[in-house]
This record gives C-alpha cells, structure tokens and sequence, in this order.
C-alpha cells in the first residue's frame, strides 16, 4: 500500500508507493568506455588553462601538475557580480548578482570521488568548506548552493570530476518554505526538527546505513527518491559554514564510502548532491541543522512531479537503508 510521508524535518511530502512498478535495484549497464585519464579537449585538465575563464584558488601539490584542487570561475555563469547601483530590484526582476565558482576536484580526467584517497577526499571537502564560507561573506549574497552532478543524466555538462557553488542574492523560496517550516517545528516543540529526527532514526536503526563518531548516514523516512542517502552532523549546527576541523576531516572520507556503497548497490548511476543552501544570516539558528543529501537519478521527475511538487518514490527506504547497509563502502 502506498503511504504519503511526511518529513519532519523540511515538512516536504512524499508519495512512498513501492508497488508502482519495478524498483530500480539492477545495476546500470555498465560505463561505456573508461574515460581517458587526460582529455586534450577538456578544459578542466591541466595543460588547458588558456581555456579557462581564471583561477580563483588552488590546493597546491609537491608532484606534478602542481595542484590537487582548483576553483576557477563559471565560464558561462548564472550569475555574476554587479556593483551596488546595478543591483536595485525593479518590479519583478532581480538583477542577476551573484557568484558562479566551479571546484575541479581532480586533476585526473578520469577520477570518480569514490575512488579518491583519504587525503585527496579531504583536500576537495575543505576546498568545498573555504569556497562556501567565502561566498556567504560576500556583499549582498543571501544563500550559497555547494552541489555536484555526476553523470551526464544528472545535468554534468563536462566529465572531468567537479562540482560547483552558487551565490544568491534571495533565499529561493523553496528553502525559505522549509526553513519556515523548522522554524515552527522548533517553536512547538522546543528543539531542533534534525536533532529529533536523527534521535528517533538512531532508536528506530531501520533507515540508518552507518555511523561514524561526528557523522550518520541515513535513508531518510520521507525519501524523495530510490536510496537517497542523508549525511547527518550528530553535532547540532545550523550551516555547512560551521562544521569543525575534526567533523570536516571525518565528512569526506565518509562521503566517498557512501558514494562506494551506491556504486556497489546500483552500478554507475547518475547521482546529484548538495548542502542544504543556507547563507550568513542562518548560521548560528537553533531550528536549522544542515544536511548533505545524495540523490541517486534513478528516475526522472515526470509530469505529476513538476505539476505538484510532489515526489512519488517506487522503493520503501528502508529495504533501501538495508540494501546499502549490505554492501561495504570501504575500497
Ligand atoms: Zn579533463
Ligand atoms: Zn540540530
């Protein structure tokens, strides 16, 4: 029997309806041909900097190319800087200020973070954190989005391993409606909605996959899609901005297992993650409680999707947390 499952922790709902047809538990075919380990025509790979728009900062290497991370700036940006005087709304237009960065976490053509090392992993997550940290601290910037897609179907345009960061200068409503929605919860009920919820998985243990001393992997209970995966700080903090030395050097590592432990469940499948997108003004806030969530792209979002908002999702999370609790995220 379907159920619509409500998240506590976003007060987002979802269709949870395993009896709608086959779940998509087969491994994907498999890649068509490895990706060469240097590409001549991919700008990301190093030789190529005259195809770049800059170099923003680097994560230095005593071998060659001499870097482990880059950030370069978006070459066909979403959004860029505008002066002050530039930058008054007008009616319903928003002038589009704003940072586009992309973090090329490789300079391997071919790497997948799931295969990086302990220390290439933590080199891409603290680039990750000081990249985040510096754009909320930007004039005029409300909410950076840190994400990555990987896979073609998941909306990568270029192969080479990256992932991006965007600053905007407006909360996107759908954020702002979840963390209203926090916002309430905490004010009946005195804590936390992330606190509770990862309490009350971590009793329940039926949608946890594995826990680590400052990190829970969980599928959460109202999960939009077929083994989306949450990585939950067991620490209480509002933004990614906040996450201490010891919590950051623990995340990547973990990260990476958890994308092992959805390649060894699902084969190679397009996959987005993200941050929860919050900005200066949320750090600190007792109702908030960031999340990095992966997004397996099992299935695309269809008409009913986009109509309502609504997500249905064809697989019970937690036969999901069980399959992924099974499979070893270690190399
Ligand atoms: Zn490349
Ligand atoms: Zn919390």
């Amino acid at each position: 029997m379907s159920e619509l499952r409500q998240d506590r922790t976003t007060g987002a709902r979802v269709i949870v309806a395993p009896e709608r047809g086959h779940r998509p538990r087969q491994p994907a075919a498999p890649a068509p041909s490895p990706a060469p380990g240097f590409d001549p025509a991919c700008p990301f790979c190093p030789g190529n900097e005259g195809e770049l728009p800059g170099i923003i900062a680097e994560a230095p290497s005593a071998a060659a190319p001499g870097w482990r991370v880059r950030v370069v700036p978006n070459k066909h940006p979403a959004l860029r800087p505008l002066p002050p005087e530039e930058a008054a709304p007008a009616d319903a237009t928003l002038p589009g200020h704003g940072f586009h960065e992309v973090v090329i976490e490789s300079p391997r053509h071919d790497a997948a973070l799931a295969d990086l090392s302990d220390g290439e992993i933590a080199t891409v997550l603290s680039v990750y954190h000081d990249r985040f940290v510096a754009l909320a601290g930007r004039p005029r910037i409300r909410a950076v989005v840190l994400f990555r897609n990987h896979g073609a179907a998941a909306g990568a345009s270029l192969a080479h391993p990256h992932a991006q960061l965007l600053a905007l200068p407006t909360m996107p409503p759908g954020v702002q409606s979840q963390i209203d929605w926090a916002e309430r919860r905490f004010r009946e009920r005195g804590n936390c909605p992330v606190c509770d919820e990862l309490a009350r998985e971590r009793d329940d243990a039926r949608r946890i996959v594995e826990e680590r001393r400052h990190f829970a992997a969980l599928v959460p209970f109202a999960a939009t899609c077929p083994f989306e995966t949450w990585l939950v700080p067991k620490r209480h903090q509002a933004s990614f901005a906040e996450i201490d030395a010891d919590e950051l050097a623990e995340l990547g590592p973990f990260l990476r297992d958890a994308l092992r432990r959805l390649r060894r469940v699902l084969g190679e499948v397009p996959y987005n993650f993200f941050v929860d997108p919050l900005g200066p003004a949320e750090t600190g806030q007792p109702h908030l409680h960031w999340r990095l969530r992966i997004l397996p792209g099992l299935v695309r979002p269809g008409g009913f999707e986009l109509a309502t908002g609504l997500a249905i999702n064809p697989s019970r999370p937690e036969e999901d947390a069980e399959a992924l609790r099974g499979a070893d995220g270690g190399s």
